[in-house]
């Protein structure tokens, strides 16, 4: 119900204009854990040069300016530092989005306020030098990180009126000078804040579309798994079919295949061509779906298996431990078919459904074939329906029988 909701908001996201994006409850949720780590380490690692270049910057400065602008400088730079490092360290790990938005735009402002006092306090050239210096860190800060838009906006303008503040404060630039040296940096700062929208708005589009593939990669999993069912799965009785049987047969013979006991019960509906004569085709599926839930409510195990083998044929396999059992499970479906009186008239056993089972066991898997075990339950199952039908007979009496009936 929830996977329907959300894939129904990434269709109708994906089917509007690309513009309109926007990601809102669990979507946003999922897109902020998605796009976390990455944010995150890019937020840490500019940090990280944002101290360097500070370091760097004031180390030239001492060594290439005059004394006098170099040294006022420094107490404003330790600002740099300690507000980056305190970013850096919220960054660390996924918090609330209060606090790492919170934190970044806090920690900008303290960078980019740190800049516009060391221009001050050099005075002259450096004033406005460091005010665009200003500018550029915002811009390049604006860019870079994949923050909401409200947190870029809170970036940006608190960069303008930094540098407005500052400008209008610099007695050698007069009023109109700043103004216009405002607007101008102003609508360069807008257009990178609406780059950066659109460069958002892409990355979630880009998520949705990803979103929208795993869901339909999922849906086609899901789809073959069950056709796959569907195909190993006999439509009247519900029971794995033949080409299942071929699978089960094929792992049996890998050599991975657990040793231990292995027992075949052939089981075969007796005059069943009767039954559909008399009754009707119709009537005939009904007992076949009847008389495979009987077999099925008689498995010993999870161990155990059965499946329609054919016709009115059943195979039920059991192993390990259930194999040493397999006479009395091999009875117990026998006599439960006979109890459950389903009517069949013309049968010459007598009016209900019987079966006759073949039972071949064997105790070492490796010393005898899954292909032998069926083909010694199919001559069990032949040596009980010679001998009267409605009853179980194993390998080792199939043969005397069989040897009685040829001498
Ligand atoms: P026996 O006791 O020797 O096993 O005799 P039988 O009549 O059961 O065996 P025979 O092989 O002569 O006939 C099997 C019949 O099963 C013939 C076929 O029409 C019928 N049959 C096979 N599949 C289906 C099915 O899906 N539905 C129905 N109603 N009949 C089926
Ligand atoms: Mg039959
Ligand atoms: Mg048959």
């Amino acid at each position: 119900m929830y996977k329907q909701a959300l894939s129904g908001e990434v269709e109708r996201l994906l089917s509007g204009r690309t513009r309109d994006i926007t990601l809102t409850g669990a979507l946003a949720g999922r897109f902020r854990d998605r796009s976390f780590k990455q944010t995150a380490k890019i937020v840490r690692s500019w940090m990280l040069w944002v101290i360097l270049l500070d370091a760097l910057a004031m180390g030239t400065n001492i060594l290439l300016l005059p004394v006098e602008a170099a040294f006022p400088m420094l107490p404003p730079s330790l600002i740099i530092p300690p507000s980056a490092l305190a970013v850096y360290a919220a960054w660390n790990r996924q918090r609330s989005d209060l606090l790492l938005n919170g934190s970044l735009v806090a920690g900008m402002a303290a960078i980019l306020l740190s800049v516009c006092l060391m221009g001050a306090a050099a005075g002259g050239e450096f004033y406005e030098r460091y005010l665009s210096i200003m500018l550029f860190v915002a811009v390049a800060g604006i860019i870079i990180f994949n923050v909401p838009a409200g947190a870029t906006q809170a970036i940006a303008a608190f960069a303008l009126v930094l540098y407005l503040a500052f400008q209008l404060g610099n007695r050698e630039v007069s009023t109109s000078s700043a103004l216009s040296a405002f607007l101008f940096f102003a609508s360069g700062v807008t257009a990178t804040v609406v780059a950066r929208r659109t460069m958002t708005i892409l990355a979630h589009r880009t998520f949705l579309l990803e979103l929208r593939d795993a869901q339909r990669v999922d849906e086609l999993a899901r789809a073959n798994e069950k056709l796959d069912t569907l195909s190993r799965t006999d439509a009247l009785t519900k029971l794995p079919n033949r080409r299942d049987l071929e699978d089960v047969l094929d792992r049996m013979r890998s050599p991975s295949a657990s040793g231990g006991g292995l027992a075949m019960l052939m089981c075969d509906i007796d005059c069943f061509k009767a039954l559909n004569d008399e009754l009707g085709h119709a009537e005939g599926d009904r007992c076949l779906a009847e008389v495979s839930q009987m077999i099925r409510g008689s498995m010993p195990s999870h161990l155990s298996y059965a499946c329609r083998y054919g016709g009115e044929e059943f195979l039920v396999i059991l192993a390990g431990e259930a194999a040493g059992q397999a006479l009395e499970v091999a009875e117990a479906i026998r006599s439960k078919i006979e109890a459950g009186q389903l009517q069949n008239p013309r049968s010459s056993v007598g009016p209900w459904v019987t079966v006759s089972i073949g039972v071949a066991a064997s105790r070492e898997v490796l010393t005898q074939s899954p292909e032998e075990l069926l083909h010694a339950a199919d001559l069990a199952l032949y040596a009980a329906k010679s001998k009267g039908r409605n009853m179980v007979v194993d390998s080792m009496t199939s043969l005397e029988i069989i040897e009685d009936q040829v001498a």
